[in-house]
């Protein structure tokens, strides 16, 4: 079972993906792998670094760079985690690229598309939790050093958030919408439910 969360910065991905693995492994006993991109392997921290703290690059450079990173993560840790039979949840996936590089950065969707696919030989997650959140709410979520990416303008963040949104509609039966301003307990309970009919139970 392969569930991704999307969403802006700030929206609470991390502390959602977070209890739906903890409830994983106390409900089900199943062995739950929690990953993030950029930077779920050793190779991929030193592309974070690169891509989100380096010299600045142009969009291209900047979408292969995640590119990289993510064939990187599937070929070595989330591809072997699924067929070992572990739940894998990952904080950002192969949609981040098409919000933000596709969307954010205007770069041709169904080319980036592609290049996704390639990147991580067509797997797909099973469930995509997007955490929805209006940019205009996002300075006072974000807390610590702002990187390059959360100092760039609010009409990227808008155009980020529209590509999730047209993403969500497009596929309706991977993605489920949910508003990221509720409180955290609540949010818990949809992804719950939302992931819950593919453990078994
Ligand atoms: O979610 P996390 O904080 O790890 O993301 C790091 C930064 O990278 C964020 O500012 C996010 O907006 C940016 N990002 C991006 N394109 C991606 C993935 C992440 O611009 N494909």
């Amino acid at each position: 079972v392969f569930v991704s969360f999307e969403g802006g910065d700030g929206a609470g991905k991390s502390t959602q993906s977070r209890l739906l693995g903890e409830w994983v492994e106390r409900e089900f006993g199943r062995e739950v792998v929690r990953t993030r991109e950029p930077g779920g392997t050793a190779m991929g921290l030193q592309l974070r670094q690169l891509v989100l703290h380096g010299e600045d690059v142009d969009p291209r450079t900047e979408a292969l760079l995640y590119a990289t990173d993510r064939a990187h993560h599937v070929a070595s840790l989330v591809r072997p985690a699924l067929e070992r039979g572990a739940v894998v949840i990952t904080d950002r996936y192969l949609d981040s690229s098409l919000a933000y590089q596709a969307g954010g950065r205007e770069l041709g969707m169904e080319e980036l598309r592609d290049l996704q696919m390639w990147a991580v030989g067509g797997l797909l997650p099973d469930v995509t939790i997007l955490l929805d959140l209006d940019p205009a709410l996002l300075p006072q979520r974000l807390t610590g050093a702002p990187d390059r990416l959360e100092r760039s303008g609010e009409e990227f963040h808008r155009r980020t958030r529209d590509a999730y949104l047209g993403l969500a509609v497009a596929e309706p039966q991977r993605w489920t919408v949910l508003e990221a301003n509720r409180p955290i307990d609540h949010l818990a309970v949809q992804v719950r439910e939302r992931v819950a009919p593919l453990l078994g139970s």
